[in-house]
């Protein structure tokens, strides 16, 4: 008997992009908290199965982070929302990430705005993401390995700065390199538990919200933590 296309096990492309609108619809737009329609669309676009390594790709998306090595993880597609849409993006807006990971929130960043700067520090895992990237074609990401805390001095200043891994306080060089009205977004708190916090500079000063409670790895750096514990 031949096998159709259909009978084979697991999923293919059609099957994980209704994974995907299912992951928007229960987890991105179902509380109502995410309107920013950018970010909806860049959601639904990104194959979040491709940015993971290959046995988790069935687990892609589920409401919760997963592994990508190194012990460094891809976060919860609600918190790439809520992150993304506090930078409160336009199209020509120049964006700094630091903590590349996958490539997964880079490439939801390169959807809505024309260049994205992103630093990761282990290069294993910036290889992977270059691969990642370049598979689905994203040509406005420059990718630098190296230490995000220090910022990215040559392309600053940015009108948004997102840092994926959680800092013990702001770095103040990653203030200095942001806009005049330019928003940062952030975790800060202890090595197991940070409040994810927006600071928007304002006539040059921080002016601060807190937004919501989260956990993430450690930013390893010269203004984040000593070491990777
Ligand atoms: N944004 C990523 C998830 C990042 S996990 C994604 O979409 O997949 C946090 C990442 O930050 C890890 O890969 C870790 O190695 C990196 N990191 C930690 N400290 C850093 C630093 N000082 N500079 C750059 N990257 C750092």
């Amino acid at each position: 008997m031949r096998l159709s296309r259909h009978s084979k096990i697991g999923k293919n492309s059609y099957e994980f992009e209704l994974s995907r609108k299912e992951m928007v619809e229960s987890q991105i737009i179902r509380y109502g908290e995410i309107k920013d329609t950018n970010v909806i669309q860049a959601m639904l676009k990104v194959p979040r199965h491709l940015f993971m390594p290959e046995s988790l790709k069935y687990e892609a998306y589920g409401d919760y982070p997963l592994p990508i090595g190194e012990g460094q993880t891809i976060s919860q597609p609600y918190m790439v929302a809520a992150m993304t849409e506090a930078l409160e993006l336009k199209i020509t807006d120049r964006v700094l990430e630091i903590g590349t990971g996958s490539g997964y929130q880079a490439a939801i960043l390169a959807e809505i705005v024309e260049e994205v700067y992103t630093i990761e520090r282990i290069e294993s895992i910036a290889q992977q993401a270059k691969k990642n990237l370049a598979n689905q074609g994203y040509t406005n990401i420059k990718i630098k390995i190296g230490d995000g805390t220090l910022g990215w001095e040559e392309f600053a200043l940015y009108d948004g700065i997102i840092v994926t891994a959680g800092a013990p306080s702001v770095p103040e060089i990653l203030f200095q390199q942001l806009k005049e009205g330019g928003r940062l977004v952030i975790p800060i708190g202890d090595r197991f538990s940070q409040d994810l916090i927006l600071v928007r500079k304002q006539n040059g000063k921080p002016v601060q919200k807190s937004l919501l409670g989260c956990m993430f790895v450690s930013l390893v750096g010269k203004y984040g933590w000593r070491n990777g514990a």
